[in-house]
């Protein structure tokens, strides 16, 4: 059996590698490192997979988000409503600008953000909602997009983790995840489910104008060169990695596939167990799998006995992973941001009991039935 990791990134790259090095070094010959073609042929590509206007690419998901923010004015003091369940990433930009994050609850059978908890958090400073499709699962957007259209607010999809994901109205329509909000911001991170071979991110939008402004604002605050209209910031895909995500966006279906498929192996292998909750899948949601994450149940020292198989998973070489420790609202970062003060009982509830085994598109089956067989022992050991 080959070596279980979390992220299979070298079986991944065999199976490109003959069209993968040929395009790299297209690019090397080519010298544009910077701007070069493959840049403008990857966002094609992804306005006509996603189904959306505009992509425009930059450094990192992270710079997405703040991009996004930025071009969309907001100013410090507005607040943003957001799940503090979730990678900081999502947070930290907003506490960057000096805007104030709203942290609340998440649903949780699908780990995003509670619409229910959004209507709450509302108040005059409101201007932006930012859901994030956690693990490849996607929130529930009609909803948001409900409230966002009744008090008139900015929607900024954290696409991150859910890219590739098909979002279904309650009238049968579809949409890509990323393409609904106002602004979808993703990242091509090497483990994300369309990762490239170092650092890369991009944003969405249907706005024609927003995405002039998102491009300025990526460009030091220029559409004319050296005429710097607004504090902007630099942040760009390299060319040898929008090379890279080319190819990849061609397989990015299959992939899904394979992730789909360990899921079901998965979720067969847990199915009726007391302790165990499979990820749900909502209707509207069809989970893309970035992560597979299992919630505990039914122990009275969950916490320990989640540590404990973690660390038992670890004995057997099969890597398992807590997202996130830690809840943004209970971070040091935030306890200026008055974190502290925000009262989120289930999403303390599932820091406790979250565990995210391996998920990857070449997980084979031998590798499934080991990790799954001992995740079985451990609990049942525990009863
Ligand atoms: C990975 C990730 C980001 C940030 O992406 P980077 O490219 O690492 O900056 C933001 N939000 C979520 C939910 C992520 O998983």
């Amino acid at each position: 059996m080959r070596p279980i990791q979390m992220v299979d990134l070298k079986q991944q790259y065999l199976a490109i590698k003959q069209e993968v090095d040929v395009a790299i070094l297209d690019v090397l010959d080519s010298t544009a490192f910077i701007g070069g073609k493959p840049i403008q042929d990857l966002a094609a590509g992804l306005n006509d997979y996603l189904g959306v206007k505009h992509t425009i690419p930059c450094a990192n998901g992270t710079d997405a988000l703040q991009i996004a923010m930025m071009a969309l004015g907001l100013q410090p003091g507005d607040e943003v409503i957001t799940a503090s369940f979730t990678y900081i990433a999502t947070v930290e930009v907003v506490a960057l600008l000096r805007l104030k994050p709203v942290f609340v609850e998440v649903d949780p059978k699908t780990f995003c953000i509670d619409p229910e908890a959004i209507r709450k958090a509302i108040t005059p400073k409101t201007k932006a909602i930012v859901p994030v499709h956690l693990y490849g699962h996607t929130a529930n957007m009609d909803e948001i997009m409900k409230i966002a259209s009744e008090h008139n607010l900015y929607v900024i999809e954290d696409n991150a983790q859910a890219i590739g994901a098909d979002y279904t109205f309650p009238d049968g329509t579809k949409k890509k995840t990323g393409s609904i909000g106002t602004i979808g911001c993703t990242s091509f991170f090497p483990s994300k489910n369309l990762g490239c071979y170092g650092d890369g991110g991009a944003m969405f939008t249907n706005d024609d104008a927003l995405a002039e402004q998102l491009k300025m604002v990526a460009n030091h605050g220029q559409k004319v060169r050296y005429y710097h209209e607004v504090v902007g910031c630099n942040s760009r895909l390299d060319t040898v990695q929008a090379a890279v995500l080319k190819i990849k966006l061609k397989k990015l279906d299959e992939y899904i596939a394979a992730r789909r498929k360990a899921a079901d192996y998965y979720d067969a292998a847990f199915a009726g167990h007391a302790n165990i909750a499979t990820p749900y899948r909502a209707p509207y949601s069809n989970h893309v799998f970035h992560q597979y994450t299992l919630t505990l149940d039914g122990f009275e020292n969950v916490a320990e006995i989640r540590n404990g198989l973690n660390a038992y998973l670890a004995e057997q070489k099969i890597p398992s992973m807590i997202y996130y420790p830690v809840p943004a609202h209970r971070q040091q970062m935030f306890a200026s941001f008055g974190g502290a003060d925000f009262n989120l009982p289930i999403t303390d509830w599932l820091t406790d009991r979250v565990i995210s085994l391996p998920m990857h598109t070449e997980l084979e089956e031998e590798q499934l039935q080991f990790i799954s067989s001992h995740v079985l022992t451990y609990l049942n050991s525990k009863k």
